[in-house]
């Protein structure tokens, strides 16, 4: 039986060690049938379809392993603040006033647009409304773990915390099996924001749904100040003292583990996702990943929400990524290109249990890959891809985008929904959110 689908061309970057200066990757029923050298390509009947880089390098899709997605409309809103005040006088009034089913599904549309263009074909997303994002993602034809917000004090769409598991349900109950490519999880705010009780009926629900929930984990002084004083504990001996840190997938930020903590997650295999150009920008500190990587904690990369980051390409996280730990080491061969690379790609998809299904171009793997633009000064010239992706390349240099098979994004076109009518109605909602005057 003939592929569906061959992108051509080159130089092709399937994974860690699979490297073609001419590659050639076939596609059929949204999985990868063979990915390896255009000459080794020798299929019993020609391709439907041939898709022909003309020279662009041909990648995986990133993954990208913790955002908020609609928090595209507090894009720079609130910036150059200390993270307790951004959060506590800015964005969660500004969320109190504005964020709705509407607003989320409007907006996730958004962030879905921006991340498909600058390469992330698969997104773990964690906000309020979430069956409004399950839609959006549902739309847009995107992978993505779309995980209901979890918080002790009101928050939108659920007025009255105490029910806010009855919200829980219903969307995990909502998202079964509605779209092929989204599913659902669940997304403790934190060990400070959350109480004992509701961590552990988080982590219950998720075991009961088979859902994976996530947490941020470590990610100020603050947090580290608050957690020993209140319960003597650093947060992930905290969940450990719970009887719940095995049961999480992964935590978000890691900036401030110590050793004990790092070797704590690595026995209990949770991972961390770290979002490292978010935590310069709110001054957190940055997560150690050589350090977490040395004591066998599973460490993947996300670009965390638009109000702190505050774009959502993974290419540009991967810049950070390499330069944070290369600063913070006072190394330049602390985490090298491939390395860094291969953090967005396995370490991401482990983080968020997709390992063997995404991050990598091989037999079997979802058919989810990113073509870049061949013809640009600062791609010129490319002797080494991995390097390229790391230390050159923008999200804009995007070109086409397929996940499970199918084209979503061609000549840098997003094809499955109008993304000038999302930004424009996302423009005329930002316009209220700065109010008269602005
Ligand atoms: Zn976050």
């Amino acid at each position: 039986m003939a592929d569906d689908l061959l992108v051509k061309g080159g130089p092709l970057w399937a994974g860690v060690g699979l490297s073609w200066s001419q590659g050639a990757v076939a596609v059929k029923d949204g999985l990868v049938t063979y990915a390896g050298s255009a000459d080794g390509y020798q299929p019993p009947a020609p391709p439907a379809k041939v898709l022909d880089s003309q020279g662009g390098l041909i990648l995986p899709g990133l993954v990208n392993g913790h955002t908020h997605g609609a928090m595209t409309l507090f894009r720079g809103l609130a910036d150059d603040l200390p993270l307790e005040a951004w959060l506590h006088q800015h964005i969660f009034p500004a969320e109190a006033k504005w964020v709705n089913p509407e607003m989320v599904e409007l907006c996730t549309l958004l962030a879905a647009g921006e991340m498909l263009l600058s390469g992330t074909t698969t997104v773990c997303d964690a906000y309020f409304c979430m069956t409004a994002a399950a839609r959006a993602y549902g739309q847009v034809g995107m992978r993505a773990i779309v995980c209901q917000g979890v918080l002790d004090f009101p928050a939108p769409g659920v007025p009255d915390p105490g029910q806010k598991f009855a919200v829980c349900r219903d969307f995990l109950e909502y998202c079964q099996g509605r779209w092929p490519l989204v599913s659902a999880g669940l997304f403790a705010h934190s060990c400070y924001t959350c109480s004992p009780a509701t961590l552990q009926e988080t982590s219950r629900l998720a075991a009961e749904h088979g859902v994976p929930w996530f947490t941020h984990l470590s990610e100020t002084v603050h947090e580290i100040y608050t957690m020993r004083q209140r319960f003597g504990a650093d947060p992930a001996q905290h969940l450990a003292n719970l009887g719940i840190l095995e049961s999480l997938k992964a935590g978000v930020h890691g900036v401030w583990l110590d050793a004990e903590e790092a070797a704590l997650l690595a026995r209990a295999g949770v991972g961390i996702i770290a979002c490292q150009e978010s935590e310069m920008k709110l001054a957190s500190g940055t997560c150690d990943i050589p350090g977490l990587l040395a004591a066998g904690v599973t460490v993947g990369l996300g670009t965390d929400g638009a109000a702190s980051n505050n774009d959502l390409s993974m290419i540009g996280e991967l810049g950070f990524a390499s330069r944070a730990a290369k600063l913070d080491t006072m190394d330049p061969t602390a985490l090298s290109a491939v390395q860094t690379l291969d953090l967005a790609l396995t370490g991401s998809a482990r983080c968020l249990g997709l390992e063997g299904v995404v991050g990598r171009l091989a037999p079997g793997f979802a058919a989810d890959l990113v073509v870049l633009q061949a013809l640009a000064p600062h791609l010129t010239p490319m002797y080494d891809p991995a390097s390229a992706l790391v230390n050159q390349c923008r999200g804009a240099d995007v070109r086409h985008v397929l996940v499970a098979g199918r084209q979503v994004v061609a000549d840098r076109q997003v094809l499955t929904f109008d993304l000038r009518e999302v930004m424009a109605r996302v423009r005329g909602l930002a316009r209220q959110v700065a109010g008269p005057g602005a």
